[in-house]
C-alpha cells in the first residue's frame, strides 16, 4: 500500500534519506525537518494511509504503543520534562502531509512551544 506521489511513503521506505531514530517492519521514526522543539520526531507507518480516518485499526494500535515506548526512552535521552503527541487529520486541522503520522514533541520547562 503505497502512493507514488507521497514523500512520506518514500521516506518511510528509505528511498529518501532521513534522520531515522527507529525502524521496524511497519514503521520508521524520523526527526521532523521543522522541529517545534529539540528532538521533535514523527512516527510514519511504512504503508500509506491518508490519516486517522482510514488507517487500519491494527496499525493505529501499534503506532500508539510505539509512541509509548519511544517517549519513555527519549525522555531519558533528551532529558525533557514532558511530551505532546499530536496527530492532525485533514487540512482544516493543520495536516500538511497526507500520509498518517504522529508527532512526538518533547517539552522542556518554560519552552514556550505554541501548539
Ligand atoms: P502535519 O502538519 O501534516 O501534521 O505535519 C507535517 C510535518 O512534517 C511538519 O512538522 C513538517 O515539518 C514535517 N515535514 C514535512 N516534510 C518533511 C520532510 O521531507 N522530512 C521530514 N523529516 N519532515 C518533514
Ligand atoms: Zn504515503
Amino acid at each position: 500500500m503505497r502512493d507514488e506521489n507521497c514523500i512520506f511513503c518514500k521516506i518511510a521506505a528509505g528511498e529518501i534519506p532521513s534522520a531515522t531514530l527507529y525502524e521496524d517492519d511497519d514503521f520508521r521514526v524520523i526527526l521532523d525537518l521543522g522541529p517545534a522543539s529539540k528532538g521533535h520526531a514523527l512516527i510514519l507507518p511504512k504503508n500509506h494511509y491518508r490519516n486517522l480516518y482510514d488507517i487500519d485499526d491494527e496499525v493505529a494500535s501499534k503506532a500508539i504503543l510505539l509512541a509509548k515506548k519511544m517517549i519513555t526512552k527519549l525522555t531519558d535521552v533528551l532529558n525533557c520534562d514532558g511530551y505532546n503527541i499530536v496527530q492532525n487529520n485533514e487540512e482544516a486541522a493543520g495536516q500538511t502531509v497526507f500520509h498518517f503520522h504522529m508527532h512526538m514533541i518533547p517539552r522542556y520547562k518554560n519552552d514556550n512551544v505554541g501548539l
